[in-house]
């Protein structure tokens, strides 16, 4: 099978292989019911090293989804972070670089019951550069609502989920905008269909809780600290949907995205339909602290060489 950027190995249960030589059988389960937990991770290269950002983190989250589904992976994070790292060199990767690290039910039966059949794991690095293709986003509130906590609990990045997330992106794409935000049941704001939101508004930045069945993003998380060291207020609480028509800026944030201005949102501008002044500070010091030219958090880095 060809992608774009095909990579020469990959890692599937404990070893490394040729990617033309990685299989899965048609009655994978994960396949058929969605029963796989996933991370979305990337490297950055700094002057001297591709480090890859908040390794830990985002391992600890997979580790943390697949207890949710009871997926009972055999690698510890520090197993897993050493093999995403032979990867890695494996390949030669020294430009940005995606990584997913992926743990599903695999060929048991037909049964949902899926105890005893096999869980696996596999981990794919690519090359990647940006998830969004414009600088400035046009978005829509999706006519489909974002997965109930008490279905589908979003704080568990599993690929079920995802179904939820491909019919607000497509219906978004097909309307002709870059993206679709999603309401939680109630209504209120709960998360772009891979990146979690932020509005500013009279310099206070506002996030939604996890209340609103939203991923607790490790992006999100980044920001929140860097927001807080530039000496911004940041309020994490439900958010009214017309509030995003109210606000000075917004933007979303993902591991993928990293920090996407929105400038319009169902018809109308955001602000002045230009990219915020918060917004453009908090990215650039997201840059600085990626590209390992922020040493206060040199520790959310981890070297590849
Ligand atoms: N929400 C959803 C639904 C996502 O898929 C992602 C991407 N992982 C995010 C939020 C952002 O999470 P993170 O910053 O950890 O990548």
């Amino acid at each position: 099978m060809l992608i774009k950027n095909e990579p020469k190995f990959v890692w599937q249960n404990g070893r490394i292989i040729k990617w033309n030589e990685s299989k899965i059988s048609l009655l994978t389960h994960a396949l058929h019911y969605g029963t796989a937990v996933f991370e979305g991770i990337r490297a950055y290269p700094s002057k001297d090293n591709l480090n890859i950002f908040r390794l830990k983190e985002h391992l600890k989250r997979l580790l943390f989804s697949a207890k949710v589904y009871f997926l009972s992976n055999e690698y510890t994070i520090k197993e897993m972070s050493k093999s995403i790292i032979n990867l890695i060199q494996k390949n030669n990767f020294h430009k940005k670089t995606y990584i997913r690290p992926l743990i599903y039910v695999g060929d048991g039966g037909i049964g949902l019951n899926f105890t005893g059949f096999p869980i696996e794991t596999a981990i794919i690095a690519i090359p990647f550069t940006h998830y969004f293709l414009k600088s400035k986003l046009r978005v829509k509130v999706s006519t489909w609502r974002k997965i109930s906590h008490d279905s589908n609990p979003a704080m568990a990045k599993a690929s079920g989920n995802y179904l939820n997330s491909v019919l607000g992106k497509l219906e978004a794409i097909r309307d002709g905008y870059d993206e679709a935000i999603m309401l939680d049941q109630r209504g209120f704001v709960s998360e772009g269909t891979g990146e979690n939101i932020f509005l500013v508004k009279n310099k206070i930045i506002y996030t939604p809780a996890v209340s609103s069945s939203i991923l607790l993003g490790i992006t999100r998380d980044t920001v929140i600290t860097l927001a807080n060291d530039l000496g911004y207020k940041i309020i994490e609480r439900e958010i009214d949907r017309a509030e995003l028509y109210d606000c000075d800026e917004a933007f979303f944030t993902g591991t993928a995205a990293e920090i996407a201005p929105i400038t319009e949102l169902d018809n109308r501008l955001i602000g002045d339909g230009k990219i915020g002044i918060v917004s453009g500070n908090l990215r650039d010091a997201y840059i600085q602290t990626i590209e390992g030219k922020n040493d206060k958090y040199n520790e959310w880095l981890t070297k590849v060489y």
